[in-house]
């Protein structure tokens, strides 16, 4: 472990330890001071747009500014603005109702802070997946530390210091470091931990967590297919699919990571999202909405992912190009029908390649699905809304989109999750603030009771509510 691996260690324990004090002093933070953090961010992400958008060009190379400005900064203002106008709603007691067994009394759920929450954040969406849990752990009332990734450290510097800027450390903090810092960040008591990352770490933070029984929602990965059924020309299915598939250069959670087209329309499919990317983008290399992979390591993964198709035969279409200079740019990428046991369908691509694979009846694309991890999300291009219905009915994922790619995540009022392999627990609106939010439920009896007449030894009126609570 380097040195600096090891401060930020020690810092880190004693963020949470100061943390700790100040939510003990402080457990239930007034709804107009939870508002005001979340202006904060909103401000602070208003204010430092422009230093977002280069600091997260500069990890990247070439990240495309567009995409920067709807997927980070849009993004988290909106769900700023979601968070604020809704808290005070959130926050209040929901009343329950009495059986008759147990009345007279009241009965209600209080929403209370967990206390200190830890967020670990990837590279891909380096800003938005650190700062929307962020804004729904401080809705809840909690307080907070964050690791960035270390693949995007200008962003991670970045994002402490203008965190920083607005609020002091003993309600929100950033360490910074790479496996080693959040190996030990896992490891920590925290009152929640909110992880944003590949299900191979996944696991094992969820592992970590359960040393401490630190309650623990995973935002995984995996495989999400694109269902295209008999009726849907895929023409029209073409460029919401390669928008969903080359937007961030594939590096998002919930691309299509491949699609399953009727086996007379594979041809058609992989001609028709290759032409929406021509129309796209001019010649990818050089165009700065296209953006590069994050590291030489990923871009090697992924060309190896291409070659191995490729040496097996598989059809490969990419645009012309030049190299524009940038040797992270990887060209995007239609692979028609590659052999399932090669890379490219083991495991999440996490890049801009598209396999398109046919499928015979609808029972075999839904059996296909079936057959492999959850994913994280689904999506079915159908015309007849019976046909995407039956899909949604008989698959599970995350979340889904019909007819569209990515869409279904940016509704703030929605859940937004994984299930089994791709997560556990959601986030986004309530559900991110009910995620950082202990529900406690409470029984107020009045002065006196009639329970108190249930009491050992047992007689009549243990007989009468107990036939009572039977019936
Ligand atoms: P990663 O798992 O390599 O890293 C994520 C974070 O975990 C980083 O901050 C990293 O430093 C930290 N980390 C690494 N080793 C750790 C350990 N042993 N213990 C604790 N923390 C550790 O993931 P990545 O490559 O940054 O992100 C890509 C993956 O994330 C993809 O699988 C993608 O699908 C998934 N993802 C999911 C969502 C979602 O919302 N479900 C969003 C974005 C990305």
């Amino acid at each position: 472990m380097s040195e600096n691996e090891a401060r930020q260690i020690e810092r880190l324990k004693s963020l949470l330890s100061s943390q700790r004090e100040a939510f003990q002093v402080e457990r239930h933070r007034p709804i107009d001071q939870r508002k005001a953090d979340i202006d904060k961010i909103a401000d602070l992400t208003k204010n430092h747009a422009a230093d977002i958008i280069a600091a997260i060009s500069a990890d990247y190379g070439v990240r495309s500014c567009a995409e920067t400005q709807i997927a980070e900064i849009g993004f988290v203002i909106s769900a700023a603005k979601h968070a604020k106008s809704h808290v005070a709603k959130w926050a209040k007691p929901k009343s329950a109702s009495v059986p008759m067994t147990l009345a007279p009394g009241k009965a209600y759920v209080r929403r209370e802070p967990k206390g200190v929450a830890g967020i670990v954040a990837p590279w891909n969406y380096p800003y938005q997946l650190a700062i929307a849990p962020l804004i729904a752990a401080l809705s809840a009332g909690c307080r907070a530390i964050i690791k960035p990734s270390e693949l995007t450290p200008q962003t991670a510097e970045l994002i402490k210091r203008i965190l920083a800027e607005a609020f002091d450390e003993t309600q929100v903090a950033v360490v910074t470091g790479g496996p080693k810092v959040g190996e030990a960040f896992s490891a920590q008591k925290f009152d929640h931990l909110f992880y944003t990352g590949s299900t191979h770490v996944g696991r094992l933070v969820a592992m970590a967590a359960a040393e401490n029984l630190v309650p623990v929602t995973l935002e995984l990965g995996g495989k999400s297919p694109a269902i295209l059924t008999e009726d849907y020309d895929p023409q029209d299915a073409a460029s919401p699919l390669a928008w969903g598939k080359f937007f961030n250069a594939g590096q998002t959670c919930i691309a299509p990571d491949y699609v399953l087209a009727p086996r007379g329309q594979i041809d058609a499919t992989a001609d028709a999202v290759l032409g929406k990317v021509r129309e796209f983008y001019a010649d990818f290399a050089t165009d700065a909405d296209y953006t590069a992979i994050i590291s030489d390591k990923h871009h090697a993964r992924l060309t190896s992912m291409i070659e191995e198709a490729r040496a097996a035969g598989t059809r490969i279409l990419q645009p012309e190009g030049s190299d524009g200079g940038n040797a992270r740019k990887l060209a995007p990428t239609v692979v028609v029908d590659p052999p399932l046991d090669s890379a490219l369908m083991k495991e999440e691509i996490f890049g801009p390649v598209l396999p398109i694979l046919p499928y015979d009846t609808i029972d075999d694309a839904i059996r296909f699905v079936n057959d492999r991890d959850h994913p994280l999300a689904l999506y079915v291009y159908a015309r007849d809304k019976d046909a995407a219905r039956s899909v949604l009915e008989r698959t599970i994922s995350g979340g889904a989109s019909v007819n569209a790619s990515m869409l279904h995540m940016s509704v703030e009022g929605m859940p937004f999750g994984g299930v089994g392999a791709s997560g556990q627990g959601a986030y986004h609106g309530e559900h991110g603030f009910l995620t950082f939010t202990h529900e406690r439920a409470v029984f107020e009896a009045p002065k006196w009771h009639p329970s108190r007449l249930i009491a050992p030894p047992y007689g009549k009126m243990f007989d009468f509510i107990s036939k009572l609570q039977s019936k």
